[in-house]
């Protein structure tokens, strides 16, 4: 989970406009055509929570569940694009998580994976930051353990695949690093930008990416080089 800047683009006033229209039917809906096509563009394609691209089945989440309140139900700064197996898992239980167009997530909570396929590899979600009240990382680091390994059956068996794209991911971003370290003159300047694109928010797994770029100490070159 990465920081998703809610931009203000055609998309989203068409959003804004269409939810206010459904907002006093008396059986509107949320997840117009409109909303889907801005969440779709605002969150590059991508599940705020899992940061999957590649899922089969897709749905408007509310952050904080609206429970037939319809200020909430309708308010476009409260939806946020999700894959089907997020979205089902949080549902009303995981509540109130940290604010992924608010905050930067990834600067709250460390993203990592240890040890290797088939040799105790786990990912780990861990606080970096001491608050008094921490409800919201709490919440959101049980949300991402249940995620990323599931609780029933169904879920276990979507977190599997889940963990499997991540492996493919981090491994192929580990190798552009190595060899980002071994080259020079243009080879060393195209692999930089390679590896910043997948750095960004709009990129697969950006907070484990930038996890092993802050821990590896010949990444120092990339150190928030998302941000410019
Ligand atoms: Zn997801």
């Amino acid at each position: 989970m990465v920081k998703i800047e809610r931009k203000v683009t055609e998309n989203s006033q068409l959003a804004i406009q269409s939810l206010a229209k459904e907002k006093i039917k008396s059986s509107g809906k949320y997840n117009t055509d409109e909303v889907v096509a801005a969440l779709q563009e605002i969150f590059y394609n991508k599940c705020y929570i899992c940061e999957n691209k590649n899922a089969t089945e897709w749905e408007v989440e509310h952050l904080i569940p609206h429970g037939g309140n319809i200020d909430l139900k309708f308010d476009w700064e409260n939806l946020f694009w999700s894959c089907g197996h997020c979205n089902h898992i949080k549902g009303k239980k995981f509540t109130p998580i940290l604010n992924c167009t608010e905050l930067e997530v990834d600067e709250i909570i460390a993203f990592r994976k240890s040890g290797y396929f088939g040799k105790d590899e786990k990912l780990h979600f861990d606080k970096i930051i001491d608050y008094t009240d921490d409800t919201e990382i709490q919440m959101t680091c049980s949300l991402l353990r249940r995620v990323y390994y599931g609780e029933t059956p169904q879920e276990q068996a979507g977190a599997k695949i889940l963990r499997h794209k991540i492996r493919t991911e981090l491994s192929e971003f580990k190798n552009y690093v190595r060899d980002y370290n071994e080259a020079t003159g243009e080879d060393k300047k195209d692999l930089f930008f390679t590896i910043r694109n997948k750095l960004k928010s709009n990129s697969e797994f950006a907070a484990f990416k930038r996890w092993i770029v802050r821990d590896n100490p010949n990444c120092k070159d990339f150190i928030n080089c998302w941000k410019n």
